[in-house]
């Protein structure tokens, strides 16, 4: 393990497609090995297998051009319905807990790459501000006893809109990723449900 790495946390979702489309064609990450993690994620929203399926297909189009480890975990808080309560952890911060594990096990890992965009920096807000800053803080203090110098957050696609990230990804590779936070299943094919936050975010990017 000498070459030092980037590890991508990578969900299926047009941000962090943008992330991973920028790590393998930007000359920028040339010198790194790439690790793409993705996070099976089951809790309420039932996203999981509509995620998975975008991953699979993306990642197809981009093994014909690139070499990377691809490694997946899963994170499952189906059973919280017993406490009668709609909280459930947040993505970001599943993810920085999960990045901090795979840092520990592989110190050659020197950046994680996220998929902040202009949009959310500019579209945010403080709370966003905040739920960023968490994240961060999960992932640091995981990392707090390793000997190593801890890796840092990197945002690849941080100078783009939501827009124009799907402008620049492949026909292919936009029209595979997936964005709807609660799919409706139809015989096991996940629909956007066209009401939820990431559906709405969508819907204005059509017009635009
Ligand atoms: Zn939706």
């Amino acid at each position: 393990m000498t070459q030092s790495s980037i590890l991508c946390m990578f969900s299926g979702g047009v941000d962090s497609t943008g992330v991973l489309h920028e790590l393998i064609t930007n000359d920028q990450y040339k010198s790194f090995s790439l690790i793409i993690h993705h996070i099976h994620i089951w809790n309420r929203e039932n996203r999981a297998l509509a995620e998975l399926n975008a991953v699979r297909n993306i990642l197809n189009y981009y093994k014909k051009q690139s070499s990377f480890i691809f490694s997946q975990s899963t994170f499952d808080t189906r059973g919280f319905s017993a406490l009668q309560s709609n909280r459930f952890p947040m993505d970001m911060d599943v993810c920085a807990f999960t990045a901090s594990q795979i840092c520990a096990a592989r110190p050659d890992v020197k950046y994680v790459a996220m998929g902040r965009t202009k949009t959310d920096v500019s579209g945010g807000g403080e709370h966003f501000k905040k739920r960023m800053d968490r994240a961060q803080a999960i992932f640091k203090s995981s990392l707090s006893l390793e000997h190593h110098k801890p890796a840092e957050y990197i945002f690849p696609v941080v100078d783009y809109t939501k827009k124009e990230i799907w402008d620049f990804l492949p026909n292919e590779v936009s029209a595979a990723t997936w964005w709807c936070r609660r799919p409706i299943y139809k015989e096991n094919v996940a629909n956007p449900c066209g009401q939820c936050s990431t559906c709405e975010e969508m819907k204005k990017l059509e017009r635009e």
